[in-house]
């Protein structure tokens, strides 16, 4: 059970949606301003059950996630939560009415006494970073301009870390353990594997190990490269979205159009899986641009449509069905180069290739 001594000086962070992007920012941020953090459990059944209770069946599932990790918070005693209202992340590019209004429906769904700490982002209208970190600190009665921009620094420190050690191939849960324990540890050199495949997901949809049915660890098992939003940048998957002849319109969109679509057009990839909610509607607007992106280039695609009711055996037999798939199509297009010699290195799964191998393979 959590202390609340001081309400000013603990805030519950919802281990759902802006935590898999931003945590790192957040805690830097806070613990600068002196407030201590407490953080809802890992995601279960159990607390998605919970959190589907209080909303309407057709919500999507990060929402009753969100709504759940609230509940755990509060049934740890936490009394102050912080529930940012994430507008829009640049000029016109804009989050989901879900996203927008989340502190609305946490006040509307969730009948007890708690305090939400909830600024808005809205670059659109000029609500950027700065105003977004001055109207958390003077929602916790904190005024003080220069230990606040101190704090907004120490935030984008903290992040940046995240940031270089996720690049480096460090997984994601690790890169934010090292980086708000303040290590510093980069990843020396990615192996090399057989297939490859580009993820188009939300951050807090790959990242939930539960809700992903951690989905990168079966692929690297499978011994399959997976690619995600955090392997590019910001800039490429911005000019991969403009390549392909489309306009960014949804905040999500640098993870899912843009990572696919920079994947797609450097030809790296064996396939493209798209991991979206069931009910969401800017991912099914953003996997059908891509899925006709990806017929025109003849890459095979596979669109995992997941909700709280989605079982891991079934998973687990179309990620199979696919990565079998893509081994097919690789062993035929290698027969096809007259390489022989070099298909059995290339495709035998139970090998993890050098780089080198897959170059003498071209
Ligand atoms: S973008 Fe989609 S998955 Fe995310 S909160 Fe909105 S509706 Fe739900």
């Amino acid at each position: 059970m959590v202390r609340q001594e001081n309400l000013k000086k603990i805030i519950g962070i919802p281990r759902a949606i802006s935590y898999y992007n931003n945590y790192t920012f957040y805690y830097g941020f806070f613990k600068s301003l002196g407030i201590e953090i407490v953080l809802s459990d890992k995601t279960t059944t159990k607390l998605i059950n919970e959190g589907s209770k209080y909303v309407v069946s057709d919500t999507c599932l990060p929402v009753k996630v969100f709504v759940g990790h609230v509940i755990n918070l509060l049934n740890k005693g936490c009394n102050t939560v912080f529930v940012p209202s994430i507008q829009s992340t640049g000029y016109k590019i804009n989050n989901c009415s879900k996203i927008r209004g989340l502190p609305e429906i946490i006040r509307n769904v969730i009948n007890r006494p708690f305090k939400m700490i909830e600024p808005t982002l809205d670059k659109t209208e000029g609500f950027g970073i700065k105003e977004f970190c001055f109207e958390t600190a003077h929602q916790l009665g904190i005024r003080d301009k220069k230990l606040i921009n101190s704090a907004i620094s120490s935030g984008r420190e903290m992040y940046n870390r995240f940031l270089e050690m996720a690049k480096s191939g460090i997984p994601h849960g690790e890169a934010v353990e090292n980086a708000v324990k303040g290590n510093y540890v980069l990843k020396k050199m990615s192996l090399v594997k057989p297939l490859s495949v580009v993820i188009m997901a939300h951050g807090y949809n790959l990242f939930d190990e539960r809700i992903s049915m951690n989905i990168l660890n079966k692929l690297n098992k499978m011994n399959v490269k997976a690619y995600t939003c955090l392997d590019i940048t910001r800039t490429d998957a911005i000019n991969s979205i403009h390549e392909l002849d489309e306009i960014q319109y949804w905040a999500n969109e640098l993870d899912l159009t843009g990572t696919a679509a920079y994947f797609m057009l450097n030809k790296k990839i064996d396939g493209i899986i798209a991991l979206s909610a069931f009910g969401c509607g800017p991912d099914s607007l953003m996997v059908d641009e891509i899925q006709y992106h990806a017929n025109e280039r003849k890459i095979p695609m596979l669109h995992l449509n997941i909700d709280e009711h989605t079982g891991e055996a079934g998973f687990v037999t179309r990620l199979e069905a696919f990565t079998d798939m893509l081994e097919r199509k690789k062993r035929k297009q290698l027969l096809q180069c007259n390489k022989p010699k070099n298909i059995e290195i290339a495709i035998n799964k139970k090998q993890i290739q050098e780089p080198k191998v897959l170059t003498k393979v071209k």
